[in-house]
């Protein structure tokens, strides 16, 4: 896909809702790395010495890391050489301090913003979670009801027959993260609607068919911006 300026695409939606699979098929089809907060913060949890063990906790109980965490974090990531053409963010911004902070960051750095919400349903969202499930190898993502590797036990994508879960996919701490993104979150998607770089897709639909839909929706955005 052509664009001039670099392109900061911000993919948003609840947990469960497809975000992260999405970032990932999107990064690899527009060549542009994904940036996954919540991927970065797990594994500077599993490190020693205090700030991990906080990371650690705020995780374990769905609550939000701070957002200086997150902020050093995010400068330090988007200073890297690959992220120079473009990048795509999962799981950040999820507050509005985080949403004007990436702005600054942003007009600063001279990217062009566009903003994905992806929409799914509460109900689902709670089944698809509690579904989850990824290669300890590389990292994709499966689901025991929804979408089981081609070959059981067998990872589609490096062929490792190891799995794990994530520790905060268990009910009450779904529940926790939900309502976090309904108040923390949410406000996002209103600020970003209201300067016109959220656009919707329909996270009910297959990995294949919402991916197109993403892919189109950049396309359409980026057409309108030459205009
Ligand atoms: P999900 O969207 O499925 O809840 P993520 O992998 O994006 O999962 O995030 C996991 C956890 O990491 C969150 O519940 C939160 O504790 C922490 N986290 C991730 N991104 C942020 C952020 N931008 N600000 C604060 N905390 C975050």
């Amino acid at each position: 896909m052509e664009h001039k300026l670099p392109l900061a695409v911000i993919i948003m939606g609840p947990p469960g809702s497809g975000k992260g699979t999405q970032s990932s098929r999107l990064s690899a089809s527009m060549n542009i790395p994904k940036i996954s907060t919540g991927d970065i913060l797990r594994q500077v949890s599993l490190g020693d010495g205090p700030k991990s063990e906080y990371i650690r906790s705020v995780i374990a109980t769905g609550g939000l890391v701070s957002d200086n965490i997150l902020a050093d974090l995010i400068v330090s990531r988007l200073s890297d050489l690959d992220c120079k053409d473009g990048f795509i963010l999962d799981g950040y911004p999820r507050n509005i301090q985080q949403a004007t902070f990436l702005g600054e960051l942003l007009l600063d750095r001279n990217y062009k913003l566009l903003v994905i919400e992806v929409i799914v349903p509460d109900d689902t969202l709670i089944k698809r979670v509690k579904g989850r499930y990824l290669c300890k190898n590389c990292g994709t993502i499966y689901n025991k009801y929804f979408a089981k590797p081609q070959k059981d036990g067998i990872c589609d994508k490096c062929g490792s027959s190891e799995f794990t879960y994530r520790s905060d996919d268990n009910e009450l701490v779904i529940k926790e993260r939900l309502k976090e993104y309904n108040t923390q979150t949410i406000p996002v998607l209103d600020y970003y609607r209201q300067r016109n770089l959220l656009v919707s897709v329909n996270g009910e639909k297959t990995s294949d068919e919402v991916h197109e839909d993403i892919l189109r929706q950049i396309a359409r955005a980026l057409v309108n911006d030459c205009n």
